[in-house]
């Protein structure tokens, strides 16, 4: 989907061998997280990058199904299966943060910055799996993934319920730290948010045991979406309110579903069109059969008129996908395969050879010749 570049491999990217065991792995993600951390990091541009891609090999790595899946097939066996990465729509650092190490367990991360004011919620992508024929009549699906929401405890303002919130001591309220620092060019004063009060101005005397005083935290959420007929393999589905809790009061962002489309031994889809392809044999191409064809709600017999060329499509309408759009639906192609016998034995030969003889130019001709036929496969 997305033309990104290349991943890089997650045990290198983490920096553990191949065999290394969950503690190894857990510690070597903790280690890149306190050297990328924003607060840490200011100067390097590229730290959230190499943050998401730390995190997204921890996912993996962490997981023993992912991981096993991982070790077999790669990345593209993970997206085949439907993985992608749960915090891709983590919009800011201190959300991914506060998404694997809510709850204090990165002890001495601050969460600084951020402007004062109510900021809202980022969004965050999920992707779930259905199957071509689920895309087809549409489904409910139940995901799982981690937000951060508001504290229920402290209902978000950080303290325990009943305890006063009182003026920031160290800022005095104002939100905003001043330092002075001596350069080559004299006193440069410059203004920092408050990391204790994270530039509100107001602390609680007493910080809520439950969130640490942060009134969000990490919580595994569960919704069911209803995926619409018609899906399409790589579409997302938006679910309002959905993504994390806002910072101070501000509104909640938004779930993205990202929809795939399991792959189908049976059918490919063309927009709303579905196309299967069945085989015949020579005969029963001349003399016209009934064959039963794969349909996305279960086999149907077709009939395949006498004389079907090799390749020629018959279309059964409206047996297709249901349109997103409107009501109608696509059309089911079927593509017929003509099997030239082989291997025959000597009476089928014989038969054969005179049932050859006995063709005659009203047999043979096609609608259309050869030449032109090619001439259109090949200048489209
Ligand atoms: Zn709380
Ligand atoms: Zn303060």
């Amino acid at each position: 989907m997305s033309a990104s570049t290349p991943k890089r491999d997650y045990y290198d990217v983490l920096g553990v061998a191949r065999n290394a065991d969950d503690t190894e792995i857990k510690k070597a993600f903790r280690r890149l997280a306190r050297e990328l951390h924003p607060d840490v990091n200011k100067d390097d541009p590229d730290a959230e990058a190499k943050f998401k891609e730390a995190a997204e090999a921890y996912e993996v790595l962490s997981d023993s199904d992912r991981r096993a899946t991982y070790d077999r097939y790669g990345h593209d066996g993970l997206r085949s299966g439907g993985y992608a990465p749960n915090f891709e729509g983590f919009g800011s650092m201190s959300d991914l943060f506060e998404a694997f190490f809510g709850g204090g367990g990165l002890s001495g991360f601050g969460f600084g910055g951020g402007p004062a004011g109510p900021a809202q919620g980022a969004d965050i992508q999920v992707a779930a799996e259905v199957t071509l024929a689920e895309a087809a009549s549409g489904t409910p699906v139940e995901l799982t993934y981690d937000a951060v929401v508001t504290c229920q405890h402290c209902r978000g303002n950080g303290a325990e319920p009943g305890t006063p919130i009182e003026t920031c001591p160290k800022c005095q309220g104002s939100g905003q730290l001043r330092t002075v620092a001596r350069t080559l060019i004299g006193q440069v004063m410059s203004t920092t948010t408050c990391d204790q009060c994270g530039g509100d101005g107001r602390v609680a005397a007493n910080p809520c045991h439950v969130c640490r005083g942060r009134g969000r935290r990490a919580e595994s959420q569960t919704v069911s979406v209803d995926v619409p007929a018609g899906i399409a393999d790589g579409q997302r589905i938006r679910v309002t309110g959905r993504g994390h809790a806002g910072e101070r009061g501000g509104p909640p962002g938004d779930l993205y579903v990202l929809i795939r489309v399991r792959e189908d031994a049976r059918f490919v889809r063309d927009g709303d069109d579905l196309i299967t392809a069945i085989d015949i044999s020579g005969p029963q191409a001349a003399l016209g059969v009934t064959v039963e064809v794969p349909t996305i709600d279960g086999p149907e017999a077709l009939e395949i008129p006498a004389g079907t060329q090799p390749g020629e499509t018959l279309v059964v309408r409206g047996r297709g996908m249901p349109s997103l759009r409107g009501r109608r639906e696509g059309d089911l192609r079927v593509v017929v395969n003509v099997i030239t016998p082989r291997n025959l034995n000597a009476e089928q030969r014989r038969m054969l050879e005179r049932f050859s003889e006995s063709l005659t130019h009203e047999n043979l001709h096609s609608d259309e010749g050869v030449f032109s036929k090619l001439r259109r496969a090949f200048h489209r």
